[in-house]
């Protein structure tokens, strides 16, 4: 048996035209375009590559978009006051820090983060938004364990009552998955690196959730037949010969897989596409919150 393919394309094209079409009623209700600002501090070559993805997808979707580039030797109060002037924007109504932050910011990364007014953490990382979250009420989610949630839903795959397990315990992947999958009332089960007999935990799932970090971590005999297997990894293989690209890969063995699992989702193509679209699904969420 082979796999159905759950294609990030279809999924995020979805969300982003959801996302277009509540924009759009929001210039129709209150003249008001939402607006994401993305603060990136210094020069790292893939946060630069994201950054600009984001501002195409806001462009696309008639989102307003500032891109607000900080020399990488910005002191940690210029970046707190960066923040302020935007958490007073009427124009913005979602803010985010590209991470990773350069080195010498790291240890202020929580800081940094938390000085995002709650409304407008339209990354769902605030404190506020994690504590809403987990109690079910409405919040700002983070982007890929929602956009893996919402997936699931719209591809049919039944997860009420269902044995779901995460692979990894990450605060923007993993926890917030586990909460997601338990406020649809899956049984969610979390691992990490301590976990006894990891294989015999996963071959249990129903939905598997892979958050780990690590290439082709999930092999074919930790998934248990038909089940829904979700690959959150991105990983990059050494490059096969000096100069090239390394491959990309996920944390699943994705061609063992194919014939065990029900369903599953590719690397690359699958759950890193779902995320830039659940940022615009944010920000519009943001405005409409801040608008109402
Ligand atoms: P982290 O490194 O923060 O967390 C990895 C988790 O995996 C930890 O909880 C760790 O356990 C667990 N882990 C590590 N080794 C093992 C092991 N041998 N057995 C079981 N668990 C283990 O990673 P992230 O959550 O940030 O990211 C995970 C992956 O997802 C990465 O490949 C990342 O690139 C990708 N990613 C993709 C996104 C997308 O848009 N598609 C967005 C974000 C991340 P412990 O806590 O015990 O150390």
């Amino acid at each position: 048996m082979s796999a159905r393919i759950l294609e990030g394309k279809v999924f995020a094209g979805q969300f982003k035209e959801d996302a277009r079409k509540r924009a759009a009623a929001l210039k129709e209700k209150y003249g008001v375009q939402p607006g994401l600002a993305v603060i990136i501090v210094g020069h790292d070559p893939a946060s630069e590559v994201y950054v600009r993805n984001k501002h195409k997808a806001c462009e696309e979707l008639g989102i307003y978009s500032e891109v607000i580039e900080m020399a990488e030797d910005s002191s940690k109060e210029e970046i707190l006051a960066r923040i302020d002037s935007l958490n007073k924007d009427a124009k913005i109504h979602g803010i985010l820090v590209q991470l990773p932050l350069p080195k010498a910011l790291r240890s202020s990364e929580e800081e940094i983060l938390d000085s995002i007014d709650p409304v407008k953490d339209v990354d769902g990382f605030h404190p506020v938004n994690v504590g809403r979250m987990v109690k079910g009420e409405e919040a700002l989610l983070p982007c890929t364990p929602h956009g893996c949630l919402k997936m699931l839903e719209l591809a049919g795959i039944e997860i009420e009552g269902k044995k779901a397990v995460v692979v990894g315990r990450s605060n923007i992947v993993g926890k917030p998955m586990l909460h997601l999958l338990l406020a649809r009332n899956a049984t969610v089960t979390i691992c990490h690196s301590r976990t006894e007999n990891l294989p015999a935990v996963t071959r249990e799932a129903d939905i598997l959730v892979a958050a780990v970090g690590c290439p082709k971590f999930i092999t074919a005999d930790m998934v248990k037949e038909g089940a829904t297997v979700i690959d959150v990894g991105i990983n990059r293989l050494p490059p096969a010969e000096p100069g090239a690209k390394g491959k990309l890969v996920g944390d699943v063995d994705f061609e063992a897989a194919l014939e065990v699992a029900g369903a599953i989702t590719p690397v690359p193509g699958g759950v890193g596409l779902l995320t830039v679209a659940m940022l615009m699904e944010n920000v519009v969420q943001a405005a409409e919150m801040q608008l109402a």
